[in-house]
């Protein structure tokens, strides 16, 4: 069955009592037992059935479901973000004394969660250049937990070789985990391209329109253990499941994801195209454009698609602040593929409490504006452009 259709026609798990169309929001903290046996049943996880809403509810189940039917996954948990999916997911591979191998090139948040936060329990951080296979193979070592990265890195657009990587560190027993946000996981397989571990922020393309924050694990089950993990311990815990309300919208979302994303990317190849006609813009990164150092791997790997992030670079830091004032169509926000075109100065404000120096490491240049193209008429965001240009 194609992916669109399962996002649409996928089953309840268990008939609803009103034989409700859509899944009812089951907004209830705790579920009701008919007798202590039944109780102990689902408290020991003899049967799946939900008995408080931290760790199951039959909404967000529903969602769970219907992701994991579309990635053929062997287990999905959703998070109240993508940060909350990013982190339970290190959290439960990472302990003391443990690596984890990962890029500079990395989301904001997720740089400082790993080079931060999971320093301070004594998790080592390895920065590699994943696109140098060589240094890949030389960096890990027997104390790797994982090696973490993004499929398209933000704001640079880099796009690591997955299979060449996976193959590489599968053959010392390291798990591959990828954040694959950047590109629907309805367009490519994570899996058939050696990811063990898929982590999403569904705040963007699954919402269905930046109506609230969510996060997938998506679990391949190559990994023994990882799953019952998050789910007997690390929801239990950390407390960062999704909330039922939530649930209902990104699913409602996901229904809408194929439709959608057809629209939101055709939308940004016309409009990379039509950039490279302006001379105020020195560069149009976007690895649908031929002569794109990654297209050649995006287009292998993502199946002919490259999502709804441009980035442009101008003269300098001054010209993008103008640029970004000037704007009357395009909204000044943070946030990637909202129906809405977006558009922010990463190293002003995603990237602001950096130094110079970092940033420079992290190829975060100053004179770098990020696009994230919505559903508008391409030529009414094309216009704006132009007389933000000006
Ligand atoms: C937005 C984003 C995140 C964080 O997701 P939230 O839902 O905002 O917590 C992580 N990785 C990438 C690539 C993102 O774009």
């Amino acid at each position: 069955m194609e992916k669109r259709t399962i996002a649409i026609d996928c089953k309840f798990s268990r008939r609803d009592a009103y034989d409700a169309l859509s899944m009812p929001i089951y907004h209830t903290a705790a579920y009701e037992f008919d007798n202590a046996a039944a109780m102990s049943d689902a408290f020991c996880g003899r049967v799946e059935v939900p008995d408080y809403s931290r760790v199951m509810n039959p909404t967000v189940k529903y969602f769970e479901d219907k992701v994991k039917a579309i990635t053929k996954a062997a287990n999905v948990v959703a998070l109240n973000s993508g940060m909350a999916a990013i982190s339970n997911t290190l959290l439960a591979l990472a302990s003391q004394g443990k690596n984890i191998v990962t890029s500079k090139h990395l989301f904001g948040n997720t740089y400082s969660l790993i080079t931060k936060s999971l320093a301070r329990f004594g998790v080592e951080v390895r920065l590699v250049d994943l696109t140098d296979l060589e240094a890949v193979e030389k960096t890990v070592d027997t104390n790797t937990c994982c090696l973490f990265l993004e499929i398209v890195t933000n704001p640079q657009m880099e796009v690591a070789d997955l299979q060449a990587i996976s193959n590489i560190i599968h053959k010392k027993n390291i798990p591959l985990v990828a954040d694959s946000t950047i590109i629907p996981f309805t367009r490519f397989s994570a899996h058939t391209l050696g990811v063990d571990i898929e982590v999403v922020s569904s705040t963007k393309y699954v919402s269905g329109g930046a109506t609230s924050l969510g996060g997938l694990i998506i679990d391949y089950g190559t990994l023994p253990e990882f799953s019952e993990r998050i789910k007997n311990e690390m929801l239990f815990n950390f407390g960062a499941y999704m909330t039922p309300h939530v649930a209902y919208m990104q699913s409602l979302g996901l229904e809408l994801l194929e439709t959608r994303y057809a629209a939101l990317s055709s939308n940004a190849q016309q409009l990379a195209e039509h950039l490279l006609t302006l001379s105020q813009i020195k560069r149009v990164n976007y690895n649908g454009l031929p002569d794109n150092p990654f297209h050649e791997i995006a287009k292998r790997q993502f199946n002919n698609t490259y999502g709804a992030m441009i980035t442009i670079d101008l003269a300098d830091e001054q010209s993008c602040y103008r640029f970004i004032d000037r704007l009357k169509l395009i909204r000044r926000a943070t946030n990637l593929f909202d129906n809405k075109t977006l558009a922010i100065h990463p190293a002003s404000t995603i990237f602001g409490s950096f130094t110079d120096d970092q940033r420079r490491s992290m190829d975060v240049l100053p004179t770098t504006i990020r696009l994230s193209i919505g559903l508008e008429a391409v030529e009414d965001i094309f216009d704006d452009i132009k007389q933000a240009l000006q």
